[in-house]
């Protein structure tokens, strides 16, 4: 089985892929957490990528999609894979046809999360995410058992250099400008979900769950 997530910056995507991954027992592939963590190491790539992402701007399609490309081909995406943060616009979604199409594999489910823009601000301006396994937590919606310390691993919490108000704006700007071709494309290929993300989030991850499994 292998899923792509779409949906606005904070709809939920990386919190319920996390979940989905574990479900389903395939790898969770995040464009988002792969380029932090280059960025973290000073890699090559991280160097290239930083600036576009303390501005919330996207990061150049070839190389993520070289990335994305590399990913895929680890064992642990030989059975499935949760795509979360990509394809981001046109241009990478036929990058992937074609990576897909080189590998004789095809995408069986795109979940469109949708959240308004206000339970977006909310989400992204309360994140805190884990330094040591990408954990992610919100500071009221789902806090640490103990305060700026992972429930998972004991390492820090840290807030995202993205999403302070400002970059969150740019990243939602963004978002916009892309997201509506992109949703055409898939809905053209008829294996389109739209969920509303707005809930609960155990009553997203059913509802999901209930797709994929054909319920
Ligand atoms: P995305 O990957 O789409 O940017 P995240 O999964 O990182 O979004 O979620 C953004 C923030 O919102 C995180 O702090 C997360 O804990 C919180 N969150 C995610 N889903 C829900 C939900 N259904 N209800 C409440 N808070 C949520
Ligand atoms: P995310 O973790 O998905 O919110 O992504 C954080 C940032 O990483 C984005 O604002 C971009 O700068 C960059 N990024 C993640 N995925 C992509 C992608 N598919 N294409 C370009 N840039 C990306």
């Amino acid at each position: 089985m292998r899923i792509i997530l779409l949906g606005p910056p904070g709809a939920g995507k990386g919190t319920q892929a996390k979940t989905l991954a574990i479900r389903l027992n395939m790898p969770h592939i995040s464009t988002g957490d792969i380029l932090r963590q280059n960025v973290s190491k000073a890699t090559d790539l991280g160097k290239k990528a930083k600036d576009y992402m303390d501005k919330g701007l996207l990061v150049p399609d070839e190389l993520v999609t070289e990335m994305v490309g590399s990913r895929i081909d680890q064992p642990d995406a030989k059975k499935g894979f949760i795509l979360d943060g990509y394809p981001r616009n046109i241009s990478q979604a036929e990058s992937l046809d074609s990576l897909l199409k080189a590998r004789n594999i095809t995408i069986d489910k795109v979940f469109d999360l949708s959240a308004s823009e206000a339970v977006i601000v909310q989400r992204l301006s309360g994140r805190l995410a884990c330094s040591g396994c990408n954990a992610n937590y919100h500071i009221k919606n789902m806090p640490p058992k103990k305060a700026m310390i992972c429930d998972n691993c004991g390492s820090k919490l840290y807030q995202r250099a993205d999403d302070k108000e400002e970059t969150i704006k740019k990243r939602l700007e963004v978002y916009k400008k892309e997201s509506a071709a992109l949703i055409k494309y898939y809905s053209a290929q008829k294996n389109l979900q739209e969920i509303c993300a707005d809930k609960d989030a155990e009553i997203v991850l059913n509802e999901m769950v209930g797709f994929v499994s054909g319920r």
